[in-house]
């Protein structure tokens, strides 16, 4: 009887033997909570729970979605998680196929695709990760050439082509002798093996297709170095499918933006980074010509008495450096005094003058800054510079009639 109670409490894993069944009948033999949700053991499942790399099986018992499927640590109990707990014992399983099939493909392309690795650059698998975003598989190498991961790739679609028949299953341990296992898991017992027709013979506990075909196109996408190793992000099947639909649309599109053919794509490109470039020079040159005449103008307005001329003029809403280029070619001229504000959140004030002058602008700059209560700015006895605290035009305006009070009272 006590046998008999043990031997019920444990599940017939039967995702092992079978990957295809998609419905199944069980009993509930035991309800628990997981993570705050309804939780239950079955005596029998085909819910493949999270471990090797894969993710869970999704699907629904009873129609009750099935968000989760776990294996309890304490006793290795596949804890299949819900949202709302079945009334009955009783359970129909429904196992999301879309999702499960996606899994099985990318499963058996990965070890297509590791084995593919071994055999172009002997680079050893040392990590696999399955999401809906991304899969990837770790190499312990280096660095890897483009070559290589074409190699590796094409021979991983051939073996594909050839629709080789894969086979799962427990062997008996004086059978484990003869197999060249690529992996040897880190457990004691029997242990289920892996066997891509002679190809590729490793542990797993995964979904797998029964035939190489079932995976479709394998594809690597990138190549990522990641430190002591290489990070080969691929997709199989569907996923390929989707990938290269959507590179193949945004390929069209740029070409057509472009108005050349896909090939050209690049060139074109470089065309237009080269054309911005120059466009961007000639702009800086238009621009310089433009805050040279307006320095012109200034110059030619501005008051000539005592022997030189002073420019003053407050700016709303001008670029700094602006400012500064149209105050150089102010005092490139002979006797030329120029004291200029700008008005904005981080108001600026420039006091320079002409090298012939003698004055020092650094007492009118900073007189000038005092109306602002700023006393951040200084510089050359010639030019003198600036400000950082909000002003606006009136109090702008202000600033420059006091510096210009200070030059006055000195130069006269
Ligand atoms: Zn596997």
């Amino acid at each position: 009887m006590l046998v008999e109670r043990i031997h019920r409490m444990t599940t017939e894993k039967l995702y092992y033997t079978d990957s295809y069944t998609t419905t199944f009948d069980a009993q509930i033999i035991a309800r628990t909570t997981e993570t705050n949700r309804p939780a239950v053991i079955l005596d029998r499942t085909f819910f493949y729970p999270t471990s090797g790399g894969q993710p869970h099986d999704t699907g629904h018992l009873n129609e009750l979605p099935v968000v989760d499927v776990v294996i309890r640590e304490s006793d290795e109990a596949v804890l299949h998680v819900l949202e709302t707990e079945p009334a009955n014992d009783t359970v129909t399983g429904q196992i999301n196929w879309a999702r499960r099939f996606d899994h099985m493909r990318h499963h058996t392309g990965q070890h297509i695709l590791s084995q593919a690795f071994v055999r172009v650059i002997r680079a050893e698998t040392v990590g696999f990760h399955l999401s809906p975003d991304s899969v990837t598989i770790d190499l312990n190498v280096g660095k890897i050439k483009a070559a290589a991961v074409d190699d590796a790739e094409t021979l991983a679609n051939q073996i594909v082509a050839e629709n080789r028949p894969v086979r799962a299953w427990f062997p008996a341990q004086d059978e484990l002798a003869d197999l060249s296992l690529r992996k040897v898991p880190d457990v004691t017992g029997r242990f289920r093996v892996v066997d891509i027709d002679g190809f590729d013979i490793t542990a797993c506990g995964g979904t797998h297709v029964t035939r190489t075909g079932e995976i479709g196109l394998i594809k690597v996408l990138r190549v990522d170095k990641r430190g002591e190793y290489v990070r080969v992000e691929f997709r199989c099947g569907e996923r390929a499918l989707l990938d290269y639909r959507q590179k193949n649309a945004l390929m069209n599109q740029l070409a057509a933006d472009l108005t050349v053919g896909y090939w050209e794509v690049p060139d074109a490109l470089d065309r237009l980074r080269a054309e911005n470039k120059a466009l961007r020079r000639d702009l800086r040159a238009q621009h310089e010509i433009i805050l040279k005449a307006e320095a012109d103008s200034l110059w030619q307005a501005a008051d000539q008495r005592d022997g030189f001329r002073l420019v003053v003029q407050a700016f709303e809403n001008r670029d700094t450096a602006e400012i500064r280029q149209i105050a150089q070619h102010l005092i490139s001229n002979p006797a030329t005094v120029v004291v200029l504000g700008a008005a904005g959140s981080k108001a600026q004030l420039i006091a320079a003058r002409s090298d012939d002058l003698t004055v020092d602008m650094v007492p009118a700059l900073k007189a000038g800054l005092a109306v602002w209560h700023v006393d951040r700015g200084g510089g050359r006895p010639s030019f003198a510079q600036g400000g950082g605290a909000p002003a606006n035009l009136n109090e702008v305006n202000t600033a420059l009639q006091t510096a210009v009070k200070t030059i006055q009272t000195t130069m006269t």
